[in-house]
This record gives C-alpha cells, structure tokens and sequence, in this order.
C-alpha cells in the first residue's frame, strides 16, 4: 500500500481528467470514484513520486545525523525539499519522463480491464495519451508503447515525434 491521501473534488481537475496526482496527493472526481483503474492509475503517479522523494529525503535525514554537518543544515533541509518537488519539473519539462510516468499509469488502467472490454479501453488510453499529454505522438505508437514490451523511461528519448 503506497501512502497518499486521497480527495473526492472536481477542483484543479481539467474537463477530460477524472482524476489527477500532485506528488502523494490524489484528486478523484466524486462521480468518478468507484473507479478503481482510475485511482490506480493515480496510485501509480503517487509511487513514481515516492520512487524520486525518498532517496533525497532519507540521504538529507542521514547526513543530518552527522555533527560534523550542524552548519549546514540548512542545505540539508533544502536538498530534502528538493526531492518532494523533483517529479514535477521532470514531468512538465521532460517529454521522456512524462511519457514514461503516463505509460507506466496507463498500463496500471489496463490491468485493470476485462478481457471482453481490453481492446477498446486500449484504443481510448492510446487516444488519451496521443491527445492530452503533449508528447506529440500518433495513437498507434501510443498504442505500442502501452502494449509493448516495458521500456525503462531513458529509451523513451528515442520515441519518434508524429
Ligand atoms: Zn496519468
């Protein structure tokens, strides 16, 4: 269980998104609730926070430990901090780690769909992921990438722009 705090609201939450994470926080539309692919998709934003918070927190917390480093606690504090915003600059500025983070959270979604229901709920997470994430890419290479063998998020440097 990753530790995040979940909020019902419509706020913040653009008019195609059910929901939406900002680091452990998620954001689920109060009609979209029941929806478990979608919190897990969330969930997966949520971890993929934790995955870049926790070594910049847990090495500030150890050296912190250190008497020799009482004067610079400060930057210890600060380096901390630097892992709890780290995600949302690499996601806004880097077109490899946003497509990376989004198809890692749409795979998650797909889990969670049924046999029956599997090939067109992959064409709509293809069209969401050509169309809302400006990543400039067609859906039938979304469509790769989600049903593709994993890649790590670095070769996602070499997905070709459509
Ligand atoms: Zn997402």
């Amino acid at each position: 269980m990753i530790p995040a705090l979940v909020i019902h609201t419509n706020l913040l939450l653009s008019n195609w998104m059910g929901g939406r994470a900002f680091g452990p926080l998620v954001l689920i539309r109060p009609s979209q609730r029941d929806r478990t692919a979608l919190l897990e998709h969330e969930l997966e934003h949520v971890r993929q926070w934790w995955w870049l918070a926790t070594p910049a927190i847990v090495l500030a917390g150890l050296l912190a430990a250190l008497p020799v480093l009482a004067p610079w606690r400060g930057w210890l504090v600060a380096l901390a901090g630097f892992g709890l915003v780290l995600q949302a600059p690499l996601y806004l500025l880097l077109r490899p780690y946003r497509m990376w983070s989004e198809v890692m959270a749409y795979r998650v979604t797909l889990r969670h769909a049924s046999p029956a229901a599997s090939q067109r709920q992959l064409a709509q997470a293809a069209a969401s992921l050509a169309q809302h994430y400006w990543l400039r890419i067609s859906e039938s290479t979304a469509c790769e990438l989600l049903s593709g063998a994993p890649r790590s998020w670095w070769q996602y440097w070499r997905v070709p722009r459509s």
